[in-house]
């Protein structure tokens, strides 16, 4: 049974006289790191002692210097690191049993009788082999004399968690795997790139990505990169598929397109089973398109490179669970896989997860795609919808008499904006609307700078930073109401899709609230949530605070590499106004020591605290220190406030820097999960707007992530979630978090 873990309210010493091993096995991925090191910190802190297993299984099975103990600092700077620090192996000899029993006899000799392993449906299935044989393999021991029966009697079970590590994000069961987010950052940064260059040539790219049974990363990657077609495994194309592959590209060049980009899974067949090779497509499109085509393979590329935000923070909240999952073990569990469910860790049954994984590929073998695509789970299938919805849309052009969708901006900038308008008016025409653009918000549409936004308006907008439409923060004051209903009549507008932040959740909370003195407003309305801060109602996430979080952590890696050569401490602000996740999730990914933020306050004891706990940690060798403060959390104890009081206090010992990253944030090509988010979110919008649109109703809404799934709430009641005087979500869901950061963060005296 699939059931969601929780974070320990407080820090217990639960793993004091524990031994925990952790090793990683099979390939690497980016993210390995963040999980290792809060693993150890985690176990560290709960009083266990951890033990490094070097090169996955082997180093069990060798044992000596293949079985070492860690402490705190010797995880310390990895968490920027690609691959993994203890290194990973395909052990042939833990294939076989007698390299297991070795195995159990060098993890007995170091006391250890409880692993965490992070690796892909392989290792894992390893794992629970040999928790199964683990009595056997001791009552063997025992008999020839390689263990004592009290030895044997104190360990008389392996318990285990399993994070999985894999790129192709592939287990099912799970929504994300370690090293999946940063691979897609890989991709589709290639596809960004290439578009430019295929553009300046009028040529079509075939790129190929990893995934030989799983073409998540080949479906994510053709989304967030506006890619014209995608061959993928699970989904074999039926015959003919060249025919409506090259339709498919020409209708793009016909619109406009000046490239072509199809991307190719490397375990694409068709329905005969045949592979269908990058190189194959590419001959099919000169032959067809007679224009030049290119292949690029991306290959192990797509592992390389240090790891984005979401891999540091969701393994170090994995890492996290993993350790105290196992150090809560008790003889007799089987022990789980854990993973993500939308934004939550849960814990799968690790042979079912291995088992359904296994499935998949003889699924699509007995050709089952439908079944193989049941068990990828709704968000894949979603995503497969709406990628065909875009490359073979139902049409390109409004039809005369459809309805009217105004899609507008309000509130902040966020990344990711661009590419929510983009997909509303791709999909808005393809499921038979007319699509309008409402230029610079509110007062925008009160000067009725409204027009109509055509399928090939919209080509270049995917990848952009910043909002072609406009944005403004104004809420419209009530005296302007009359002008903006004036305009929604003289533009014939039947709905309106509000992309944007908490202004313009205000001011489409105004309009739904004056809908019966100004009939006009009676239409359905939309709030697709987009902000830095992520303090909106009715969603979890937002679309670009996933941006915003890399870019932060990009920032912090360079301004750590800084200190690198002093002992220097940094004080570094994020925004994120009354909302500290910007700033929490920015210190699990960057992994600071501190952090300050509105939710909790900073007292002058805290800070007191602080000082004396940095001064001595400087003193016994520390290096380097990094502090996190969101931008408002608290009044007087400003961003130079704490640098100069940490200067001051320092004597001389180490020195002090402060940065307020400010703007940046707001910058930069939207993430692939912003991109992908944006997509999702408006598709969902749409559908409702399309049901008003049936039913003859005008309910409004804001739609929003919640765990994992889209969901939407009235309007009448999104403002009852809010807190009117901070702006910000009465109940967030992330603050529980603290306690992980507090676990990998604060050594243990
Ligand atoms: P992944 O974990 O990435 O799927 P592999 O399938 O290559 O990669 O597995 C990694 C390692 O896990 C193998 O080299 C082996 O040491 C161990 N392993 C995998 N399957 C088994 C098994 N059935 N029995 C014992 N060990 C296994």
């Amino acid at each position: 049974m699939t059931s969601t873990a929780q974070v320990l309210p407080e820090i217990v010493k639960i793993g004091v006289g524990k031994r925990i091993g952790i090793l990683t096995s099979g390939g690497d991925a980016q993210g390995m790191n963040a999980a290792v090191r809060a693993v150890v910190r985690t176990a560290l802190t709960l009083g266990a002692q951890v033990y490094a297993i070097y090169e996955g299984y082997q180093g069990m099975v060798d044992g000596g210097d293949g079985i070492r103990e860690l402490g705190w600092e010797d995880v310390g700077s990895i968490l920027h690191r690609g691959g993994t620090m203890i290194g990973t192996f395909r052990s042939k000899d833990f294939r076989e049993r007698s390299g297991r029993k070795r195995a159990a006899t060098n993890l007995l000799a170091n006391g250890i009788d409880r692993l965490v392993v992070i690796g892909g449906d392989g290792s894992l299935s390893g794992l629970d082999l040999f928790r199964a044989e683990w009595s056997e393999l001791l009552a063997e021991l025992v008999a020839e004399g390689e263990v004592t029966q009290e030895v044997a009697d104190a360990h008389p079970a392996l318990m285990f968690a399993g994070l999985v590590g894999s790129i192709d994000n592939d287990l099912v069961g799970t929504d994300m795997t370690i090293g999946a987010d940063t691979a897609l950052h890989r991709i589709v940064d290639a596809i960004d790139a290439l578009a430019s260059t295929a553009a300046s040539h009028q040529r079509s790219f075939v790129v190929e990505v990893m995934g030989r049974h799983c073409g998540y990363l080949a479906l994510m990657s053709a989304i967030a990169g506006g890619c014209d077609y995608v061959l993928i495994p699970e989904q074999p194309p039926a015959d003919g598929w060249e025919q409506r592959m090259c339709a498919a590209l020409k209708r793009g060049r016909n619109e406009g397109r000046r490239d072509s980009m199809v991307v190719v899974a490397e375990g694409a067949c068709d329905q005969h089973g045949e592979p269908i090779t990058s190189d194959y497509v590419r001959q099919v499109i000169e032959d067809n398109l007679h224009e030049d085509a290119r292949v690029t393979i991306l290959g192990h590329v797509q592992r390389g490179g240090t790891p984005s935000a979401y891999d540091r923070w969701a393994s170090t909240w994995l890492g996290y669970e993993a350790a105290v999952e196992v150090l809560t073990a008790t003889p007799g569990t089987i022990g789980p896989v854990l993973g993500f469910r939308g934004n939550r860790v849960t814990r799968v049954p690790l042979i079912e997860a291995v088992a359904k994984t296994r499935q998949v590929p003889q699924l699509i073998a007995a050709g089952d795609y439908e079944a193989a695509m049941d068990l990828r789970g709704g968000s894949f299938k979603e995503a497969a919808r709406i990628l065909a919805e875009m490359v073979e849309p139902s049409r390109i052009d409004a039809p005369e008499q459809s309805k009217r969708i105004g899609i507008m901006h309000a509130g902040g900038l966020a990344p990711g904006m661009n590419a929510a308008a983009r997909a509303a008016v791709r999909l808005g025409i393809s499921r038979g609307h007319t699509m309008l653009g409402i230029r610079n918000g509110f007062p925008g549409l009160r000067d009725g700078d409204v027009s109509e936004l055509g399928w090939s308006d919209v080509e270049s907008w995917l990848a952009e930073g910043g909002a072609e439409l406009g944005v403004r923060r104004t809420v419209p004051l009530v005296e302007e109401l009359y002008r903006i209903s004036r305009s929604l009549e003289d533009h014939k507008i039947d709905a309106i899709l509000m992309i944007g932040g908490w202004n313009g959740y205000q001011a489409a909370d105004l309009l739904h609230r004056e809908r019966d003195r100004f009939p006009t407003f009676g239409l359905p309305i939309v709030c697709i949530p987009t902000s830095l801060d992520n303090n909106l109602p009715g969603s979890e996430l937002a679309i670009g605070t996933d941006t915003a979080l890399n870019v932060i952590t990009e920032a912090v890696d360079r301004i750590k590499t800084s200190g690198s050569a002093a002992k220097r401490a940094f004080v570094v602000e994020t925004m994120g106004r009354y909302c500290g996740y910007l700033t929490l999730m920015a210190a699990m990914a960057t992994g600071a020591e501190r952090v300050y933020l509105h939710e909790e306050g900073i007292s002058l004891e805290a800070l007191a605290a602080d000082v004396e706990w940095l001064r001595q940690s400087f003193a016994s060798g520390r290096k380097l220190f990094l502090a996190i403060r969101n931008e408002n959390a608290n009044p007087l104890y400003t961003t130079d406030f704490l640098a100069r009081l940490l200067e001051q206090e320092s004597h001389g010992t180490y020195d002090v820097r402060q940065n307020i990253l400010g703007h940046m944030q707001q910058g930069g090509a939207p993430t692939p999960f912003d991109r992908l988010l944006a997509v999702r979110l408006v598709s969902r919008a749409l559908d409702l707007i399309g049901a008003e649109f049936d039913a003859g109703t005008t309910n409004s809404y804001a739609i929003g992530l919640v765990q994992s799934k889209v969901s939407a709430v009235a309007m009448d009641q999104m403002m009852s979630e809010m807190d009117l005087r901070l702006h910000r979500p009465k109940v967030q869901w992330w603050l529980a978090l603290r306690q992980i950061l507090r676990a990998v963060a604060d050594e243990p005296s």
